[in-house]
This record gives structure tokens, sequence and C-alpha cells, in this order.
């Protein structure tokens, strides 16, 4: 694995922190033992907020730059971190940036909204247009893209979540960079959990520690999909970015993406999200987000708590997301959650 070779923008200065979670730890310790939980801060990777995409869009943006692009397209959700994020870097790099919003629960996007959408508008969105949940996103993009080219501009479509094998590329960085700071720290993980949502990071985490041989399972907590189908995603993707870096490929065995926490559907909250996202606010001052991070978290809490981790040490990766919260006060402070 030799990802020097591929061109890269830098949005954070140096390493995300490697923490141990000593008081959740002791929250969740069980006759058989919790597990020992660990924590990657890429809740704290540059651009604004920071969270999982900076890393993507580490390789994505140098992509574009060398593509000679000054106009960025791409698509998420009404409270999508990717957006957020693929915005601050187009700021940064001077770039123009266009975004579709796709309104996954009908109603839940509005212009006026906080959280992520106030960003959007903050951070200068050269246009935000919404379409209905089930639109044909690849072709909205592209007509968005025509329309650049025609006024004269260089479009550059970014796919959702930025997960393509290019983007997955900045997860196999990330299994390079924690396999050096957990050497140099002397611990050795037994296991790592995330979220698993568009798949790029965890298939760009598979496709690193096994090119890495590290040995070191990935348990993959669906904050949208069915297993099945999540499953055969981040396979997919996971070999498609071992072709790009030319290393083993991972196999069937390699994923799990279990579905137990994803609850009536995409972004929609359940008491043990809302129970995860107050835990680890109030036992070690980390932000989770309603989304993504509080529900693989609402995972890692149900795992321990069913004697899934006894004897093991555990690696949580926190994807960020917290910019997002106060548009979910709401669900947060729903007495019926929690
Ligand atoms: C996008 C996102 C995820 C999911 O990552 P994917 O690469 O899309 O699977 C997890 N957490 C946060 C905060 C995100 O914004």
């Amino acid at each position: 694995m030799n990802l020097a070779r591929f061109p890269r923008r830098h949005y954070t200065p140096g390493f995300t922190p490697l923490e141990p979670m000593p008081r959740l730890t002791a929250a969740l310790a069980t006759e058989s033992g919790g597990g020992e939980i660990w924590i990657k801060r890429d809740d704290l990777l540059g651009l604004a907020g920071g969270g999982n995409k900076t890393r993507k869009l580490e390789f994505l943006i140098a992509d574009a730059l060398a593509k000679g692009a000054d106009t960025l397209i791409t698509v998420g959700a009404p409270q999508s971190n990717h957006c957020r994020l693929t915005l601050a870097a187009a700021a940064k790099e001077g770039l123009d940036c266009r975004l579709i919003i796709e309104e996954r629960v009908p109603g839940s996007y509005s212009e006026a909204g906080l959280g992520n959408n106030l960003l959007f508008d903050l951070m200068g969105a050269a246009s935000v247009r919404m379409v209905k949940a089930g639109t044909d996103l690849a072709a909205e993009m592209a007509e968005e893209a025509a329309a650049v080219t025609a006024a004269g501009g260089q479009p550059y479509i970014i796919v959702g979540g930025g997960s393509s094998p290019l983007g997955a590329l900045g997860y196999a960085a990330c299994a390079q960079e924690i396999m050096v700071q957990a050497f140099d720290a002397g611990v050795a993980f037994d296991r790592i959990v995330v979220a698993s949502g568009s798949a790029g990071t965890h298939s760009g985490l598979i496709a690193g520690l096994v090119a890495l041989n590290a040995g070191i399972p990935v348990t993959g907590i669906n904050v949208r999909r069915a297993r099945a189908e999540q499953e055969a995603n981040v396979l997919k993707l996971a070999q498609a970015t071992a072709d790009l870096m030319g290393t083993p490929q991972p196999v069937a065995e390699d994923i799990v993406a279990l579905a137990d926490w994803v609850g009536p559907g995409y972004s929609l909250p359940t008491a043990q999200m809302v129970e995860a996202v107050r835990l680890l606010a109030s036992k070690e001052g980390i932000l989770l987000d309603p989304v993504y991070s509080g529900k693989a978290m609402a995972g890692l809490i149900g795992l321990a708590r069913q004697g899934a981790f006894a004897g093991e040490r555990v690696l949580f990766l926190h994807t960020g997301g917290s910019p997002s919260l106060s548009a979910f006060a709401g669900d947060l402070r729903n007495p019926e959650l929690t």
C-alpha cells in the first residue's frame, strides 16, 4: 500500500487523537466484561466542523484540481455533513460548490433549517436545490454539470458521501494511521466499530486493514440499509478500492454491517441513539450526532451489554457529525426517547 502515489490535499495537521474512554468503559462494564473502549477522534479532522468526509475530500479535491475544475457538484441529505465539508473545501480552494439535497424524509428540508443547513448558507453555496427522495441523483448531478459547462465552467462531480474508490483511499490512509498510533502507544486493538452509510469509510478501512494484514475485524453499524444489501455495497467498494491501490482483495468474510440500530429509518431517532449521545457527552465530554455516530455508538453499547466484547480492546471510530445536533434538539429532548 503506497498512498503517496495519489495526489492529495492536506486539510488536517497531523493525526487525529487516539484516546481511551475510561468513564464510558466503566459505565459499560458487565460481569463478563464490557470491553475496554477507545476512540479515534475523526470528529476533530480539519475543515469546518470536521468529520470523516474530510479524509475522502483530501483525495477527491486533489483530483478535481488536477482536472482543472472550478465548480464542485455533490449530493446529500438535508443535514448532510458531506455537503458541509465539500462546501468548506470549495471555500478554502476558491471553487464554487453546487449542492443537491435529497429529501429522504419528506418534510425534513427547510431553507431556514439549523445545523448543517445554516452552514450551507454561511459558507456560500453557489446553489442548494432540493429534490424528492427516490430521484435519480446521478442524473440530477449530470444535469447540474451540464449547466456549469454551458456557462463556461469546469464541473467536478463528487458522488454521495464521497464514497468512490478514490474517496475511500482516505480511510485506507486512516487504517495506516491507526496502526502507527496503536504501535506507538503499545496498544493492540481486537476490533474496530464504525458507522456504515454510503460505505466509503467502512470500505476504505477494510481495504487498508487487509492491505496491511492487520488482523483486526471491523464491526460496521448500519445507519440506513438492511444488512445484506449494505454488506454487498461495502464489499464491492472495498474491492474497488483495493484494485485502485493494487493491494490484496477483501473477501465477504471481512465485511460485517449490522442493521439492528437503524431503527425506523435513516436519520429517524431511536431511544438507543439518544442514550448514546447523552452517555458520551456526559461521561467523556465528546459530542456524537443523531444520524450516524450516535447510532453507531448505540450499536457499540448494545454489543457491549450483550457481552460481545468480553476481554477485548475495542476502538470506536468517531466519524463526526456534531454540527447537526442543534437541528435535532426536539428528538434529543423528547421525553418519549429518554
Ligand atoms: C457520512 C457520515 C458517516 C458515514 O460514512 P460513510 O462513508 O458514508 O459510510 C458517518 N458519520 C458521519 C458523521 C457522517 O457524516
